[in-house]
Order: C-alpha cells, then sequence, then structure tokens
C-alpha cells in the first residue's frame, strides 16, 4: 500500500491510498504522476487534490555521509558510526510545492535520500526488530545551505530552514521497495544523482537501531539515510524530482530570493 495524505477539492484533509494505472497497489512507479487517489468510497485523480506530506513527523533525523563516493565528493571520511542531525518540522514541504530558499546565498545544493518513516513509537530498538518499527518509505530532499552549513557547529541555519525538507509523495510499504531500489534525482529534467539502496553504509536497521539508543522515535518520524554522490546547486526557478524505485517521484521547485 502507498499511502497519501491530501486536501480535496473541498478542502477536506483525508488519510487515503494512491493507486496505479490499473488500480494495482502493488504498483511501483506511479505515485506522484498518474494514477488514482482512493479515499472514503471515493476516487480522486491526483491534479485534483493537493497531497500534503505523508506523514507530520516531530522530527527528521538525517544521516551525513552514508555513502562511500557522497563522503568523497565533500571531501569527508566514512564515519565510524553514523553523522547524525536533526530537522524540525517547519522544514517540511510538500510534493508539488514551491520551496523559498533562503535570499542572498551562494549555494543551495540538492541531496535525494531514502526517507524512513517510523510507524509506533520505539526506545532502544535491536537491529533484528528494527523493521517491526518501520511504517515504509517515502522521498526525501535534504535542501542544504552551504554557505552558513560551512560556517557554524549545528547546522542550523544549513539545514533546518523552512522548507529545508519536501517530503512525500507517499508512504510506500516495505514490501514495495526493493533491497536494491534505486535513488534518483532530476534537476530541470537532467539526472543528477543515481544510486542504489545497497550502497548505504550504515542500512535501515542500523539506523533504526543507533539512533533509538539515544533517543525516542515517535509515529511519523522520518529517518533520511542520506544522500549519494551528485550534490549540486540550485537556481532560481529549478524543479527538483526524486524517484525512489517502489515509492514514486517527488517532484518540488524552488525559489531563490536575491
Ligand atoms: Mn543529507
Amino acid at each position: 500500500m502507498k499511502r497519501v495524505r491530501f486536501r480535496d477539492p473541498a478542502g477536506a484533509v483525508r488519510a487515503g491510498e494512491w493507486l496505479d494505472e490499473d488500480g494495482s497497489p502493488a504498483g511501483t512507479d506511479t505515485a506522484g504522476t498518474g494514477g488514482v487517489v482512493r479515499a472514503g468510497g471515493r476516487e480522486y485523480a491526483p491534479a485534483e487534490v493537493s497531497v500534503l506530506a505523508p506523514c507530520e513527523p516531530s522530527k527528521l533525523v538525517c544521516v551525513g555521509r552514508n555513502y562511500a563516493a557522497h563522503a568523497d565528493e565533500m571531501g569527508g571520511d566514512v564515519p565510524d558510526r553514523p553523522l547524525l542531525f536533526l530537522k524540525p518540522p517547519n522544514t517540511v514541504a510538500t510534493h508539488g510545492s514551491e520551496v523559498r530558499l533562503p535570499a542572498g546565498k551562494e549555494r543551495i545544493d540538492h541531496e535525494a535520500e531514502l526517507g524512513v518513516v517510523i510507524g509506533e513509537q520505539c526506545r532502544n530498538v535491536d537491529v533484528e526488530a528494527a523493521m517491526d518499527v518501520v511504517a515504509g518509505y517515502t522521498c526525501v530532499v535534504d535542501l542544504s545551505n552551504r554557505d552558513d552549513q560551512r560556517a557554524e557547529q549545528n547546522w542550523v541555519r544549513g539545514k533546518a530552514f523552512d522548507g529545508a525538507a519536501p517530503l512525500g509523495p507517499v508512504v510506500a510499504a516495505p514490501g514495495h521497495v526493493p533491497a536494491d531500489a534505486s535513488v534518483e534525482l532530476w534537476v530541470n529534467g537532467d539526472r543528477r544523482q543515481s544510486a542504489s539502496r545497497e550502497q548505504l553504509i550504515f542500512t535501515v536497521p542500523e539506523l533504526v537501531a543507533e539512533i533509538t539508543s539515544y533517543l525516542t522515535l515517535q509515529p511519523g518520524d522520518v529517518i533520511a539515510t542520506g544522500t549519494p554522490e551528485g550534490v549540486g546547486p540550485l537556481d532560481d526557478g529549478d524543479e527538483v524530482a526524486v524517484r525512489i524505485e517502489g515509492v514514486g517521484r517527488l517532484v518540488h521547485t524552488v525559489s531563490m530570493p536575491a
């Protein structure tokens, strides 16, 4: 199942399911483009609804340098334990939205990431039991303001500005997403990032175990598992699309005030 939250044409917030063209919940790639949205015994065309973030995180726990080739392009070593930082709820932006980036910056980068959506409150979860607390997967863009990230320790200006975590469009059940699912990102139709989740240095169960050994995760919280190589700068008006195999496509634009 691919769960979606949306505002219907009458303005009501609804939770439902995003089905592929053929009505199959097992389809892999439609969400974010075509198909049909079903909720409350009704069907909606995706174009007639306003897609909301598929979950309401109390926090996003983000992982840095979790692909070797990206650690290399950033000039850093692969860490011996996951490098963690937080994005608060103000960073959430929706599928189809325009993210207004902080003004006057030289370089704000895209980072395509596999998002892990937590299904239940959890703490001290073992690696072996980690998938029991995972509701599914979504697409995340970890928008990164390098101007300030390089100049500050805790990356509040760098990573936690409003809209810095476009998220969605659905939460796909774990069974939809293969172990070697592709993670790809395009800017204005040009593919800039492409990798397989098999290349993650720390796996999803390892991340859940490590993070919950320090803090409680809540239903709807998101672990952003790190970005592959190919990060790069965004310009005013760019369209960013992330596709994760088995989840679908998350699309948003950015504006960049001078
Ligand atoms: Mn990142």
